[in-house]
């Protein structure tokens, strides 16, 4: 079932006659439990026609390079194979995702697209809407819960989200009927770049190369579905007193595949519902994860530190001239050169594995402001290290947690130096509550494996 609620029309010029029904795939690059596909699916069933799926490849994409292409080629790779077995072309285009979905436009009836939360993905709809010259419809399949359905407005906190997420789960927590299309579009004659080999693809691609792939992550549906699978089974009883400690990773591992859109939040939580832990996940995966879109939507200064509270901007400014304990080059931040072996492995993880643990990454982020001469360079560095080397960054979700770290969605604490009323997290603290030699001795000995 697909509600209203999920769909848009960006532009309501005519549905003309055409060769096929387009849906640009962008954000949510799969072919199990995406609205937008079920919904193009459908329309070209109503005009009977073929469907085709376009894709654009994009070596220049921002903040990408060759660690994000190898996990999204990977994903690509099956769901084109998806694709097939339902008679669907997919036809990918190395170029920016607009020009993609405009070289196809001009043959389709309607152009079909999802929904994508960041600014310069906002960009690329509004161009297709304003050039397609024929209806487009964006379709909303990357949350549980439609953004404006859970909040018309910029929300304070989780908990102030919370109980508008949970009384609409019952309502979009609910199977989409995956039927058709009636017509195979796979003979139509339409030029498409290779994506059914991704370290071909990936040869080919002219991408940034500085960050190597991780072998650590490997990307696709069936890859995050099979992880889903042994995470219920094994550690989500035990998720909330356990997922917090670094050396034991007893977490999901969603969140790359939640961030390419190789997994649908939808299924993520039904596979959750009615186990132990339901309540602790569902909070992470929809209250935390939904609250970063709404500030995405509302706000669109999600990706400065002015989007933090006045209250927070206040502290910080405080106590801009407060001595640092230690400042730290970007350089020497990036090679885990800092006095700090917590610090360090947790860069280390990230470098080498393209993902670090959660409570460390609070720790990182904290740290970064304490050893950073100004709240606006912390963010910046923060930002920087964090998209570079993290599948899963570049997300809204990353933006949100960058402005946690400088008090957003947070409260006041009691005042120190350099963080004003911002929550500090210490080393002292990591030792006190954790095994956090275990987890250092444990990025070392992933770091000797090479
Ligand atoms: C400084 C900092 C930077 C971060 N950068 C990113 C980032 O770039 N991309 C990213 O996806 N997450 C980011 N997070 C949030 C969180 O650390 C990751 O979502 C989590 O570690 C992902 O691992 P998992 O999927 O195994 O988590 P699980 O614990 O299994 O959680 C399941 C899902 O819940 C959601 N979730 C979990 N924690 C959070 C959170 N704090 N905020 C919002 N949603 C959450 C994610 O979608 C996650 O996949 C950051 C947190 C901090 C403090």
């Amino acid at each position: 079932m697909i509600h209203d609620t999920r769909i848009k029309v960006l532009s309501d010029a005519p549905v003309r006659e055409g060769a096929f029904v387009l849906y640009w795939m962008q954000a949510s690059q799969r072919a199990h439990l995406n609205h937008a596909l079920e919904f193009a699916a459908r329309q070209a069933d109503a005009l009977k026609v073929p469907l085709v799926v376009g894709f654009g490849l994009h070596a220049g994409y921002p903040e990408a390079n060759a660690r994000h292409f190898a996990f999204m080629l990977q994903g690509l790779q099956e769901t084109a194979a998806a694709l097939r077995e339902r008679g669907i072309a997919f036809i990918v285009r190395e170029a920016p995702p607009d020009e993609a979905a405009l070289q196809l436009a001009p043959q389709a009836c309607t152009v079909v697209c999802d929904r994508g939360y960041l600014r310069h993905q906002k960009q690329w709809r509004e161009r297709v809407a304003r050039e397609a010259g024929c209806r487009v419809v964006q379709v909303e399949t990357d949350v549980v819960v439609p953004v404006e359905v859970a909040s018309d407005h910029e929300e304070y906190a989780a908990r102030t989200i919370r109980p508008k997420l949970h009384q609409h789960l019952d309502d979009y927590l609910v199977d989409l009927g995956e039927r058709g299309p009636e017509r195979d579009s796979l003979s139509l004659k339409l030029d498409s770049a290779d994506v059914i080999d991704w370290q071909a693809a990936l040869a080919r691609l002219d991408v940034d190369r500085s960050v190597a792939p991780v072998s650590d992550y490997m990307g696709g549906t069936s890859e995050a579905e099979r992880l889903m699978h042994e995470f219920v089974i094994e550690r989500l009883a035990q998720y909330d007193e356990r997922r917090n400690e670094p050396a034991d990773n007893w977490v999901s591992q969603m969140s790359p595949y939640l961030h390419f859109g190789q997994i649908s939040p939808v299924y993520v939580a039904s596979e959750v519902l009615g186990h132990e832990g339901e309540e602790a996940y569902l909070e992470e995966l929809i209250v935390r994860r939904e609250l970063a879109m709404n500030l995405c939507e509302y706000n669109p200064r999600y990706d400065s530190t002015e989007a933090l509270p006045d209250w927070a901007f206040k502290t910080l400014a405080d106590h801009a001239r407060d001595e640092r304990p230690y400042v730290y080059t970007a350089q020497q931040l990036e090679r885990a050169e800092t006095h700090d072996p917590y610090w360090n492995a947790a860069q280390t993880e990230m470098v080498l594995t393209g993902k670090m643990h959660n409570y460390m990454r609070m720790y990182w982020g904290k740290k970064i402001v304490e050893w950073t001469r100004d709240p606006t360079d912390a963010h910046s560095l923060m930002a920087w290290l964090n998209n570079k080397y993290e599948l899963d960054g570049r997300d809204p979700v990353s933006w949100t947690n960058f402005a946690w770290i400088f008090g957003k969605h947070d409260r006041p604490w009691k005042e120190r130096p350099v963080f004003g009323k911002i929550r500090w997290m210490s080393a002292e603290g990591l030792e006190r509550k954790f095994e956090i030699e275990r987890y250092v001795a444990k990025v070392q000995q992933r770091q000797a494996a090479g």
